[in-house]
C-alpha cells in the first residue's frame, strides 16, 4: 500500500509527478546533451519560473546543485576566507557548523529552541565574514521569524547564508535579508530527492569574485560561469530539473501557498492542543509552519507509528536529540487538505 507520507523529507510527492515522469520520458529531454538547445531552454525556463513563482528578486541568481549539503560546502569553499559564524538551535544547523569547521575556522552560536535569535555584537560576530543561519530547523520544528532576519541584516555586515531546505517553496522568504539561500527539492517542493537549489545575491557574487576561488568543480564562480550560459558545470540531474520546472508551472504564487500553509499550521496546532497532544515548541513566534514537532512518551510514539501505518499514514520520526521522544509532521504544499483531515481523524482516535 502506498502510504500518505508526513515525513519532512524525503516527503510526499505532488500526485502530478507520476504523469510528469512519463512526460519526461516521452519528451526525449532525458537523452539530450546538457549543452544542447533543448536542455538550455528547459533550464532557462525553470530558472525564470523560480523567480516568478517564488518571488525571487530579479538581481538574485538561481543555480542548481545536487543537494543542500553540497551548498553548505559551496559556501565554505567560495565565500569564506577566514572564519564563518554559525547560529544554530538544532541538528541541521549544528551539522553545517561541524562540516564547515573541517574546512576553515568556524565559530558556533548555540541558542535555545524557544528563543528568538539574538546575536549580540561579541568578538565572534565581528570576526566572522559569513553568518550561517538555518531558516527552518527541520530537527525540532523551529523557524527564524522574518523580522529577526531583517534585524540581523542590519547588525551583521558580512555575507549571510541561509539554509532554507525545509521552508523554501512553502513560506515567503525575506530574500533581501540574506545573500545565499538554498534548499533541496525533496522537502517543500514535493519532488523526489537529488536536486539542490542555490539562490545568490549580487553581494554574494561580488564577494565570490573578490575571493576568486575556482579550485573545485562546484566553486561558486564556476557554477555561475555555466549558469549564465544556461549550462551546468557537470552533467546535471536533468530529470530533477524537468520535474521542478513542471511543478513550478503548476503551483500558485508563493504568497498564496504561504497563506495556505500558515492557515493549515494554525488549524493543526489548535487541533493538537484540543486533543492533548503536546507541541514541542511552545513559543508560537519561533514555531515552524512547515515542520510540526510533537512530543510524547517513547512507547506511545512507537505504537502510534505502527497504528498509523495500518491506517495508511507515515508519521515523521523525531530527529537528533528528539529522535525517540517526538514525531514530526510535514506541513508541505504537496500534501492535500484531505490528507490532513485524515491525519487529524487518526490522531483524534489514537490519543491517550
Ligand atoms: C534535509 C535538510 C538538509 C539536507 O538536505 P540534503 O538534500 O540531504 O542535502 C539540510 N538542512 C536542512 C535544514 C534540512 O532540512
Amino acid at each position: 500500500m502506498n502510504l500518505t507520507s508526513f515525513y519532512p523529507g524525503p516527503s510526499q510527492l505532488y500526485p502530478q509527478v507520476e504523469g510528469y515522469l512519463q512526460d519526461a520520458y516521452r519528451s526525449g529531454i532525458l537523452s539530450m546533451n546538457h549543452r544542447s538547445g533543448s536542455f538550455m531552454d528547459m533550464l532557462a525556463k525553470t530558472v525564470a519560473d523560480m523567480h516568478v513563482k517564488l518571488d525571487i528578486p530579479t538581481d538574485y541568481e538561481v543555480y542548481f546543485t545536487s543537494s543542500a549539503t553540497e551548498c553548505w560546502e559551496i559556501v565554505s569553499q567560495s565565500l569564506v576566507q577566514n572564519r564563518s559564524l554559525h547560529a544554530y538551535n538544532g541538528a541541521f544547523g549544528q551539522k553545517w557548523f561541524e562540516y564547515a569547521s573541517r574546512l576553515h575556522p568556524a565559530s558556533g552560536h548555540a541558542f535555545g529552541p524557544e528563543e528568538d535569535l539574538n546575536l549580540e555584537g561579541g568578538d565572534h560576530v565581528k570576526s566572522a565574514e559569513v553568518l550561517c543561519l538555518t531558516h527552518n530547523e527541520t530537527s525540532n520544528g523551529t523557524a527564524l521569524p522574518a523580522r529577526t532576519l531583517h534585524k540581523i541584516r542590519q547588525e551583521f555586515k558580512g555575507i549571510i547564508a541561509v539554509d532554507a531546505t525545509s521552508s523554501m517553496a512553502g513560506v515567503a522568504l525575506p530574500w533581501s535579508a540574506g545573500d545565499v539561500w538554498f534548499a533541496s527539492v525533496q522537502k517543500c517542493f514535493g519532488l523526489p530527492p537529488g536536486l539542490g537549489v542555490l539562490v545568490v545575491s549580487p553581494r554574494a557574487i561580488e564577494r565570490a569574485e573578490t575571493i576568486g576561488e575556482r579550485d573545485h568543480y562546484n566553486s561558486l564562480l564556476f557554477l555561475r560561469d555555466n549558469f549564465v550560459k544556461n549550462q551546468t558545470p557537470y552533467t546535471p540531474n536533468t530529470l530533477g530539473i524537468y520535474l521542478l520546472g513542471r511543478v513550478l508551472e503548476e503551483v500558485p504564487p508563493i504568497a498564496d501557498t504561504a497563506l495556505n500553509i500558515a492557515r493549515r499550521a494554525q488549524a493543526f496546532c489548535q487541533f493538537l492542543n484540543e486533543n492533548s497532544y503536546k507541541i514541542l515548541i511552545k513559543n508560537p513566534e519561533v514555531r515552524s509552519p512547515t515542520v510540526l514537532t510533537i512530543e510524547a512518551d517513547e512507547n506511545f510514539i512507537k505504537q502510534l507509528k505502527e497504528k498509523a501505518r495500518e491506517a495508511g499514514i507515515l508519521l515523521g520520526t523525531g530527529y537528533g536529540a528528539w529522535k525517540a521522544t517526538t514525531f514530526r509532521i510535514a506541513n508541505f504544499p504537496a500534501i492535500s487538505d484531505l490528507s490532513f483531515a485524515q491525519l487529524q481523524d487518526f490522531l483524534e482516535k489514537s490519543r491517550l
